[in-house]
């Protein structure tokens, strides 16, 4: 009974079944001999009905795509998996490599005027 299927429709008939609160959708369930799964307890009618308003309002701020130095683009949805990405590791890995170049340089030029002073 409990695969993804069925634990879905669960899901779509509270969240849809608006005629019926939660409570009465699970006391229904347990009636016709149907085990609610645990995720469906927890699940917060209100809490997505607010976060899909959320998403709506804030549609083009959630989308917006922000432009990355590594050349890459991201949305504030999915920053921390671009971070992760080959694209961007790759430009930190080259980044550390001209940091470290650049270092050695300005050590050299500074090494180079304090012996001519
Ligand atoms: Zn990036």
């Amino acid at each position: 009974m409990a695969n993804q299927m069925s634990n879905d429709i669960l899901i779509q008939t509270i969240k849809y079944g608006t005629h019926k609160s939660k409570q009465e959708w699970i006391e229904d369930f347990k009636t016709i001999g149907i085990d609610v799964p645990q995720f469906v307890l927890d699940y917060d009618r209100e809490e997505d009905i607010k976060q899909s308003k959320y998403y709506k309002k804030n549609k083009n701020t959630i989308n917006k795509k922000i432009n990355c130095k590594c050349g890459g683009k991201f949305t504030k949805h999915n920053k921390s998996a671009h971070l992760q990405t080959k694209k961007h590791l790759k430009y930190l890995k080259e980044k550390a490599v001209v940091e470290k170049m650049m270092r050695e340089v300005i050590t050299e030029i500074v090494n180079n005027v304090i012996n001519h002073l």
